[in-house]
């Protein structure tokens, strides 16, 4: 089952439903009995149970009817042998109940598995990652007078985050940087499905197209191609830095932002700033099959287990949960308690009462305070989403190569380890081509064109693109003369890797380099 469908039956049969505001009305008048929402909880890592625990008392006080399955993951399971902190069981629970509540989940940095946490968004194709920035009630932040309401969009699982590294050389790393047409075209339809949920006016595309003109040049070409067939909600391009920039500088200009997976991670860090900080910043990961909502931070591990901990982003996190389940009521019941306690600034946590100067209360003490004041409601609270968020629904699928797309071979790209300067390498190069069917077209170093030509003033790596043209471009690329010519490579440098210089519909599928 879908998870759109899944959530059209829980619809049918819950208090409130999934359907635009007047809908849900008609809903509570009904004398049905809630019905019950599945899902698991993964209290996860470091201050994770403490939240966790938090936000569950304040659901179940708040009338939110969810049957959770609490499953391992992350750092204990990973110590107790599971792959990137996943065990096989939660990984079942998960498929079965398609609802996730997440606390966070530990990674090493520059070492160990793979993260836990990209794993669980990429193994459930959970390719949309959404997080509001809203300002909230009583938080002290140097933004607090400006009215931000916004929304990033984040591609989940494409982009450098696919995780695909090589070592070159014992000294030069390289990260594969892979967008696709059908990834980025699903993002940004996720984007303006937000927009339309949410009554939302813009969707501004943020790249990096000047620079990366294919990869990122690709999502936003994607993105154009969706945006067209949005003709009621205004769409614009920024460059991911002067997006950055202007976020900073006037961040009540944004509505919803789409991008990918890198800048979105780091802009959404930005927003969760703006508006008080990680420990108040939610996020939706969502898919065709699947939602896990959890907060932006990690695991905080500098002050795990003390009772500091503030669940408010993990419990935002929670409200978008029960709203992806059509459990409205109880969202809004809990959320208002939330602004109310926010806003009155009684039973703070640390981290939002020592900006104000009040004193800080434990995890335990904040989450009584927000039970205490459910049934009240703030007028800073945002009304509730106008219908809810719909995505491209449909089976797991591969897109098919493009037949429609002319290809031919220009050349071939072969990178080599070499000690040597620019001037020697391509003599060498140019005595193993020399009676094959391939002329050396240019060197390059670290992106920098060489040969031709000298660059006196630029340090190079030992790692080099060798460029050569086919003399004769036709539609298959002679691959026995490569095989050759690597192979006669292989006498004086040492290949790291191959790259096929594709023309599509006479276009060339490849960069040139600086200066070339
Ligand atoms: P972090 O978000 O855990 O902590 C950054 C700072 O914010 C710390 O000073 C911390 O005390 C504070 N903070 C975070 N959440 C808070 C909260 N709810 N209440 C009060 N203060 C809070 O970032 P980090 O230290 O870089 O990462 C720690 C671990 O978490 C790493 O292993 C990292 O990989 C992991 N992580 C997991 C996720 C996730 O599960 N989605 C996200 C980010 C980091």
């Amino acid at each position: 089952m879908t998870l759109n469908s899944a959530l059209d039956q829980a619809y049918d049969t819950s208090d409130t439903g999934f359907a635009p505001i007047a809908d849900v009305a008609q809903a509570r008048r009904s004398r049905k009995t809630p019905s019950r929402m599945k899902a698991v909880a993964l209290p996860g890592d470091g201050i994770g149970p403490e939240i966790m625990e938090a936000v569950q008392r304040i659901l179940i006080a708040g009338g939110a009817r969810i049957d959770w399955t609490v499953c391992d993951a992350g750092a204990s399971a990973d110590a107790k042998g599971a792959a990137s902190g996943l065990p096989s069981e939660t990984l079942d629970e998960i498929a079965k109940a398609g609802m996730v509540l997440k606390g966070p989940l530990e990674t090493g940095v520059g070492t160990g598995g793979k993260s836990a946490n990209v794993t669980l968004r990429k193994h459930f194709e959970l390719y949309a990652n959404v997080r509001p920035a809203r300002r909230l009630p009583g938080i002290i932040t140097p933004y607090m007078d400006r009215d931000i309401d916004l929304v990033v969009v984040r591609e989940n699982v494409e982009d450098l985050y696919a995780g695909i590294e090589h070592m070159q050389t014992p000294d030069v790393a390289q990260c594969l940087k892979l967008i696709t047409r059908a990834g980025s075209a699903k993002i940004a339809e996720a984007a303006f499905a937000v927009a339309k949920a949410d009554g939302r006016s813009r969707v501004t595309c943020a790249s990096k197209a000047n620079i990366m003109k294919l990869s990122e040049g690709l999502f936003k070409t994607a993105f154009e191609d969706v945006a067209a067939t949005y003709p009621d909600i205004a769409s614009d391009h920024m460059i991911i830095d002067n997006l950055a920039h202007r976020l900073v500088m006037s961040p009540e200009d944004f509505d919803v932002i789409c991008t990918t997976n890198m800048n979105g991670d780091i802009i959404s860090d930005l927003t969760a700033g703006l508006v008080g900080g990680l420990g108040l910043a939610p996020s939706a990961n969502l898919g065709a099959r699947m939602a896990m909502f959890e907060a932006v931070h990690g695991s905080a591990p500098d002050i795990a287990g003390k009772g500091l901990a503030n669940p408010t982003a993990l419990l935002l996190a929670a409200i978008m949960m029960l709203r992806q389940g059509g459990k409205l009521a109880s969202a809004e019941r809990i959320e208002h308690a939330l602004y109310v306690t926010l806003e009155e600034g009684e039973d703070l946590t640390a981290d939002m009462a020592t900006p104000r100067g009040s004193k800080p209360a434990s995890t335990e003490a904040f989450a009584d305070r927000v039970i205490s004041n459910l049934g009240r409601r703030s007028q800073a609270c945002p009304p509730a989403p106008k219908s809810s968020l719909k995505l491209h629904d449909g089976p797991a699928q591969t897109t098919a190569v493009s037949a429609k797309t002319d290809r031919s071979d220009a050349g071939v790209d072969i990178f080599v380890e070499f000690g040597g300067g620019p001037a020697e390498l391509a003599s060498c190069l140019k005595a193993a081509a020399a009676d094959l069917p391939f002329t050396l077209a240019m060197i390059s170093n670290r992106g920098l064109k060489v040969y031709p030509g000298t660059v006196p003033m630029a340090d190079f790596a030992d790692h080099w693109r060798c460029r050569f043209a086919s003399r004769a471009p036709q539609d298959d690329l002679p691959e026995q003369d490569l095989a050759t010519l690597m192979s006669r490579i292989s006498n004086f440098a040492r290949w790291c890797h191959v790259e096929r210089l594709q023309m599509m519909d006479g276009a060339p599928g490849f960069s040139v380099a600086q200066g070339q």
